[in-house]
């Protein structure tokens, strides 16, 4: 169905400018799958977008972490999509559940960051999931459906969009989703794509899983037949980021 596996490490708000250069110099010497294979995309804080963009090998692509909800202006400490295309940069994670849990980002906030970065020519990794508490009070899907409608609401061409499905309670953890349990919410989801946009955004639109995903479990994870890719906290700082691209070879079996 031609959905390209995906390799999003998201370096969150960690690393000094030597780290930065240390991770991009593991990152430049690691032997990958090729790009037919595993689109590759990492995610530094702003700061050292540019200094990544400068030394990361050219198979490999950056993403910010963030952007502003619309054109830029009197709008102290953020950052525009604007920018970001100025820079070149050409993704974006929009959605993830430490700003929208810590920092309030309701599903309409992102659903219009989300629609305002693809118009202005980002492509975005749009992260939905739900919290232990409502995993256990049964209501997964209609927290993820309810995410994921805002952005649908507000968006029609989808060809950009990577949806990371990122169970909270997973996130820095330790404690990953089991296959089944990422599985299920991501045929779910792929469902959900079909009755409420369309057939080709369900077959086509990438779904990522992310919470603990490190060197040991990516490949089972990846294994999954509507898992098609990662995105990746803690371990993409270290080098089994390596072999959590190198997962991608499983899709090939
Ligand atoms: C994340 O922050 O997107 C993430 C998945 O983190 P970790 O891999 O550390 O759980």
């Amino acid at each position: 169905m031609g959905r390209k596996f995906f390799v999003g490490g998201n370096w969150k708000c960690n690393g000094t400018a030597e780290e930065v250069k240390k991770i991009v110099s593991m990152l430049n010497g690691g032997q990958v799958p090729s790009q037919d294979v595993v689109e590759v995309v990492v995610s530094p804080p702003f700061v050292f977008l540019p200094l990544v963009k400068a030394e990361l090998r050219s198979d490999f692509h950056v993403a910010a972490q963030n952007c502003w909800v619309k054109k830029g202006g009197a709008y102290t400490g953020e950052i525009s999509a604007e920018m970001l295309v100025n820079l070149d940069i050409p993704w974006v994670i929009l959605g993830h559940s430490e700003r929208r849990l810590i920092l309030g980002e309701s599903n309409e906030f992102v659903g219009d960051k989300v629609a305002y970065a693809l118009a202005q020519g980002l492509k975005v990794i749009a992260c939905v999931g739900e919290t232990l508490e409502q995993r256990e009070a049964g209501t997964t899907m209609e927290v993820v459906a309810a995410q994921t409608k805002a952005i649908a609401d507000r968006v029609s061409d989808w060809s950009n969009v990577v949806i990371a499905y990122e169970p909270v309670w997973a996130i820095g953890t330790g404690k990953v989703a089991t296959p089944a349990q990422a599985q299920e919410v991501h045929c779910e989801l792929r469902k959900w794509l079909q009755a409420n946009v369309s057939a080709d955004v369900a077959a086509t639109t990438r779904i990522i899983y992310g919470g603990s995903v490190n060197g040991g479990n990516c490949k089972e994870l990846g294994g999954q037949p509507d898992v098609d890719g990662f995105l990746v906290g803690g371990a993409s700082l270290k080098p089994e980021f390596i072999d959590i691209i190198k997962a991608a070879e499983v899709k090939k079996a």
